[in-house]
């Protein structure tokens, strides 16, 4: 039986939930429950997985007690509100019970940092610890590296969690000074690498990722890009999370108003074709510093390069394939394969769920375009870019 102090203390702790700008961020947030489940608790969020699940996790600090004083966290040093604490064990019974009852599926546990990260990494491992072996929680778990954790630690949690993560926060070395003046982009990079290189020693596979909070600072799209680009080409993350700034405080170095939150998946969208579609940051960034809010990143690609279309489907190769608007990584290759022991059409297309509506401007097949403004977009190629964008939507 749960007591109900335990439940308080979760009403608070899972507070963090509804303030991910701290050292919190994690998957994909699709939705928050509220549901009653236990006395008006929330703290259950729904997460994806590289493999596709959605999984239903508690997501949790161990503490709100924290030394730091970052500008952005309503639990930084500064704020007056209401503060406590879990202990192992009572953090290990609740997410037993909840998982019990089917509420949850799996953890994902965080922390402010008191009195020091290895005094309170320290106790998020031990309840992993208890989890693990007293009560046999084989489920998923997600455990927050805090800043300057050791490396007998780092390894610890490595081995109970199925993926671990350390949050960068902010894109540069001078926003972090600004508004998180006890961290250091140096210091959380080699945590990274720390992560990494333990990972190797200690032959786990999991993915590690990180966040970057968007809209704090007016760092631009393109920095904020080519650092997470320089995280993937060192491999030190998975998944970089773009998570939009929420004003909970107020502070004369910050923003007094969200960023709109279609900025966030435009950078989604940007961080996919930098990974997956071949796309350098420069491509994507010609003239300007940010993405154009209004337009996909890869239609505004290729409305700006007239020159690389229309791609022939019939003939061009993988990555030809996949710049075109409306194809993906999976539709290219099964059109390649499709290719090999058909002749395609209009039907093929269709078979493969690629939207004519979306490929027609930008394709021919065998020489011919199935599209009517073709000659204006790509013969002429005299059609100024708010004309491409009236033919196209
Ligand atoms: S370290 Fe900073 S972001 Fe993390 S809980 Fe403390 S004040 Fe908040």
């Amino acid at each position: 039986m749960i007591k109900k102090d335990i439940y308080t203390k979760l009403k608070i702790l899972s507070q963090a939930a509804e303030f991910d700008n701290v050292c919190t961020g994690s998957g994909k947030r699709i939705k928050i429950n509220t549901y009653n489940f236990t006395r008006g608790l929330g703290g259950i969020h729904y997460v994806w997985l590289s493999n596709g699940k959605c999984l239903p996790l508690l997501k949790v600090l161990y503490t709100n007690f924290c030394i730091n004083n970052c500008k952005y966290c309503y639990h930084r040093r500064k704020n007056d509100i209401r503060r406590t604490s879990f202990t192992p064990k009572e953090l290990a019974e609740l997410t037993t019970d909840l998982y019990r009852k089917g509420y949850i599926k799996g953890l994902f546990l965080s922390s402010g940092i008191y009195p020091s990260s290895d005094d309170t990494m320290e106790q998020m491992i031990k309840t992993v610890e208890i989890l693990r072996r007293e009560y046999g929680f084989k489920a998923y778990i997600h455990l927050k590296i805090l800043p300057g954790t050791s490396e007998e630690l780092i390894k610890k949690a490595i081995l109970l969690a199925n993926r671990v993560s350390c949050n960068i926060e902010l894109p540069t070395q001078e926003s972090l000074k600004r508004l998180a003046p006890d961290k250091e982009q140096k210091s959380l990079v080699v945590t990274l690498a720390k992560i990494k290189s333990l990972k190797e020693e200690l032959e786990k596979e999991s993915s590690t990722s990180t966040q970057l909070i968007i809209g704090a600072t007016p760092d631009t799209d393109k920095t904020i890009l080519k650092l997470s680009q320089n995280l993937y080409k060192k491999d030190l993350v998975k998944r970089v999370y773009y998570s939009a700034y929420i004003p909970v405080n107020r502070d004369k170095d910050l923003p007094s108003e969200k960023p709109p939150y279609l900025r966030e998946y435009r950078l989604y969208q940007a961080d996919w074709l930098l990974r997956f579609y071949g796309f350098s940051l420069e491509e994507l960034f010609d003239k300007e510093e940010n993405l154009d809010i209004k337009i996909d990143p890869k239609l505004r690609w290729a409305l700006s390069h007239p020159e690389f279309f229309p791609v022939e489907i019939t003939k061009a190769d993988y990555w030809e394939l996949i710049r075109v608007p409306g194809i993906g990584p999976t539709s290219a290759k099964r059109l390649i394969e499709i290719r090999k022991k058909e002749v395609i059409g209009e039907e093929a297309l269709k078979r493969l769920r690629i939207s004519l509506k979306k490929v027609t401007p930008f394709i021919t097949i065998r020489g011919k375009t199935l599209f009517k403004g073709f000659r204006k977009i790509f013969i002429e190629k005299k059609t100024p870019f708010k004309r491409y964008q009236t033919l196209l939507f």
